[in-house]
């Protein structure tokens, strides 16, 4: 579930002195997805870059731990959380352990968003490295593929450092964020977060 609150206390940014927002690099068009492409187009984060308010900061943390084009990989016994406190694995189609080199990839963002004085992150839900709201449990191509409530595990390095993270599917969040860059936007009032869909909710109960 997103955290509108802390959306809602995030500054009115301006020209001088944007907006600092890490970016999964796949969303603005970067073909850094395991199959080399950018999984399609999302137009509700690309929006990001009509606005003058706003410094983009995009980084793929797959593709820095293990280059593009590579296996898919997914999180095994737990979270991304969990996979950072030891409790869980990262592991490819073919059965090769990536958890530390994902934690090193968690770690890169980390130091990036630090760095660079992050404030919000958006990042691309469902992977094993920055889904933040639903990920898979085991193998996505298991022959009863399921998901779980839960972060990946650079989302999850980012929000134990208390930076708030929301995907692209978080409808409602990001007319937030649109009425932060630009204070003229009207928020759309049936926008709603993906925790609030009918799938979710028939899904997770
Ligand atoms: S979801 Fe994250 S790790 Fe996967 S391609 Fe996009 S930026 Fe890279």
């Amino acid at each position: 579930m997103t955290d509108q609150k802390a959306l809602q206390t995030l500054r009115i940014p301006t020209p001088s002195g944007p907006l600092r927002v890490l970016v999964s690099a796949c969303l603005l068009g970067t073909l850094c997805g395991y199959d080399g492409s950018s999984y399609g187009d999302h137009p509700g984060a690309k929006r990001l870059t009509d606005y003058d308010t706003i410094r983009l900061i995009r980084f793929c943390p797959e593709d820095y731990a293990f280059g593009t084009p590579r296996e898919l990989c997914d999180i095994h016994g737990g979270t991304g959380l969990d996979v950072l406190e030891g409790r869980a694995r990262v592991l490819t189609e073919s059965g090769l352990d990536w958890t530390e080199g994902m934690i090193r990839a968690s770690e890169a963002m980390l130091d990036l968003a630090r760095r660079r004085r992050v404030e919000l992150a958006v990042l691309m839900d469902i992977s094993a490295a920055c889904g933040s709201q639903v990920i898979y449990d085991g193998s996505r191509l298991s022959e009863n593929p399921t998901y779980q409530i839960g972060m990946g595990v650079c989302a999850a390095q980012l929000h134990r450092y208390g930076i708030p993270v929301i995907s692209q599917r978080d409808f409602a969040s990001l007319e937030i964020l649109y009425r932060k860059l630009d204070p003229s936007h009207r928020v759309d009032p049936t926008a709603i977060d993906h925790h609030e869909t009918d799938w979710y909710k028939a899904y997770f109960g």
